[in-house]
């Protein structure tokens, strides 16, 4: 008999679908085949890759990306829009899965914020593929709480997500099982116990002539920026508490932890150990938090992929031992790319505003504007690199033509020479789709976020730090992720055509066996 998650289908679908999104990953890292030797030997050889796997939103963030992977919808459809959100109803920016309602468990007194998958509007794989099948179970687990929830979607068996305080797993009350006792006592100085006895230690044999030099003056975080990274170099002036939470945070052995979390998921919970398909999605967060300190073209991040091709391959061996070969599929991809630090050379006359800079530019828009209408007090509510919200009720209160201020806004936004284009609502909800309307639109909710966006020249860094880089524009080094698809059921091929990351969900749901579904994309293997 063929086995099928959805009803009948035509070939055999596999036990267990693991995704595995590395946060921030971008596709160029799979461009040199020194970077990630083991992925190119044998994983590429062997799977389905797509080299042109793009985010189509404006906003490439970890929250809107792991909700558009899961639910093959844009932002603009699941409802989770960007990371923090400015939520029009309320006037206040907060964060985007924000829930007051959970109580965490696994833990006590546990001083995360309280979050939950309840603002996600659509199913996920998981919650998909266990609405077609009551005895299918789903989980998730990620060190970001952002990462793990929105993959896990509203049906999860669980999310788990790390505190770096209990340097545990936490959860919430949101999912109704009985939290496991396993994962109680499956701590991370217990499995990463070497790695925090000698440190981070530079370790790849990759040609650091290709790479930027090591403690660059635009590296910044909480390790002193130089190897080795120990538990003694964590800064204190950033490091007061927590030591061992946050070494796990900033190195790659804190997704190390996460990978041997996943194999005591697959074991305990008994993931694809019979005939009714499992869904396991893995965040693998340190990832983003090393490329955001170092960049792109630093040490740490050749080390840490250097290290996560060796993990990939044990992880994959122990599919093998456990699961099967043949019996699972598993998919690599991304929540979106990078920005190349302004300071290396990557993009001609790129540059980084700070946000001092870009403080004084906006309050001196804002005089100017306030003189132009002949008024006292300010009329920007609101700032960042993703845009501007008006003072629209002082506006009307004092008789100004807002569609004239929008105007005038955006002239003077524009006018700054880090600002490729500023834009309200009328400008992408009906486009041509060019470049970045389309994006713009995929993004937009008109209950969350600015009401005028911005998008930065390109490599441009706008209201940042001094050191360190970004990502969050519609730009390729931003929108550009890996996707490659293992597994018995795909046959090995590789295609350039330009692909969107909605069309992830739907085309692993096709090797499930379902192909009904409701989403923005489409399956990719027609
Ligand atoms: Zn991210």
């Amino acid at each position: 008999m063929l086995l099928s998650c959805g009803g009948s289908n035509k070939m055999i679908t596999p036990k267990l679908l693991v995704v595995i999104s590395v946060d921030q990953m971008s596709a160029s890292y799979l461009d040199d085949t020194e970077f990630m030797p083991r992925t190119h030997g044998s994983l590429f050889s062997t799977s389905a890759v797509f080299t042109q796997m793009h985010h189509y939103h404006a906003r490439t963030t970890t929250a809107a990306g792991h909700a558009t992977l899961a639910t093959g919808c844009y932002p603009s459809t699941h409802g989770i829009v960007d990371n923090n959100v400015y939520v029009r109803s309320t006037g206040v920016t907060e964060y985007s899965i924000l829930d007051t309602s959970i109580h965490f468990i696994g833990v006590e007194n546990c001083n995360l914020k309280k979050v939950s998958a309840a603002r996600l509007q659509r199913p996920t794989l998981g919650d998909i593929v266990k609405s077609k099948n009551a005895k299918s179970k789903s989980y998730s687990v990620a060190l970001k709480d952002r990462s793990s929830i929105l993959m896990g979607g509203k049906d999860a068996n669980r999310a788990f997500w790390f505190d770096a305080e209990s340097i545990r797993m936490v959860s919430s009350d949101y999912y109704n099982e009985r939290f496991p006792d396993w994962a109680l006592s499956f701590s991370g100085d217990s499995t990463e116990r070497e790695a925090l006895a000698t440190g981070w230690i530079y370790n790849t044999p990759y040609d650091v002539t290709k790479l930027d030099g090591d403690s660059a003056s635009y590296e910044c975080g909480k390790f002193l920026p130089w190897f080795p990274h120990t538990l003694a170099s964590l800064d204190t002036l950033y490091v007061s508490h927590d030591r061992v939470g946050n070494f796990l945070w900033n190195t790659p052995f804190g997704d190390h932890y996460v990978l041997e979390f996943a194999k005591q998921l697959i074991a305990k919970e008994e993931l694809g150990q019979d005939e009714q398909c499992d869904v396991l999605t893995i965040g693998l967060s340190a990832a983003d938090i090393i490329g955001h300190q170092f960049g792109p073209n630093s040490r740490e991040i050749a080390d840490y992929y250097y290290r996560l091709d060796s993990y990939i391959e044990e992880f994959i061996a122990y599919l093998d031992a456990t699961v099967g070969e043949g019996n699972y599929t598993l998919a690599l991809t991304a929540d979106h790319g990078v920005a190349p630090m302004p300071e290396f050379p990557a993009i001609p006359n790129s540059e980084r505003i700070e946000h001092t800079q870009f403080d004084d530019d906006l309050e001196r828009i804002d005089h100017e504007l306030q003189v132009f209408f002949e008024l006292t007090k300010e009329t920007i509510l609101e700032s960042s690199y993703s845009g501007v919200e008006p003072h629209f009720q002082y506006l009307i209160n004092n008789n100004v033509d807002t569609s004239a201020y929008v105007a005038l806004l955006k002239e003077k936004l524009q006018s700054l020479h880090y600002i490729a284009g500023a834009y309200s609502p009328a400008d992408y909800l009906v486009n041509d789709g060019s470049f970045p309307l389309a994006h713009l639109r995929n993004s937009y909710d008109p209950r969350y976020g600015y009401f005028i966006q911005t998008i930065p020249q390109e490599g441009y860094l706008v209201d940042m730090r001094s050191c360190g880089t970004t990502h969050g524009t519609p730009y390729s080094y931003d929108t550009h992720v890996p996707f490659i698809i293992y597994g018995a059921q795909v046959s090995a091929m590789k295609t350039d055509n330009t692909v969107y990351t909605v069309d992830i969900a739907p085309t692993l749901l096709h090797i499930l066996g379902i192909d009904e579904v409701s989403m923005d994309g489409k399956n990719l293997l027609n």
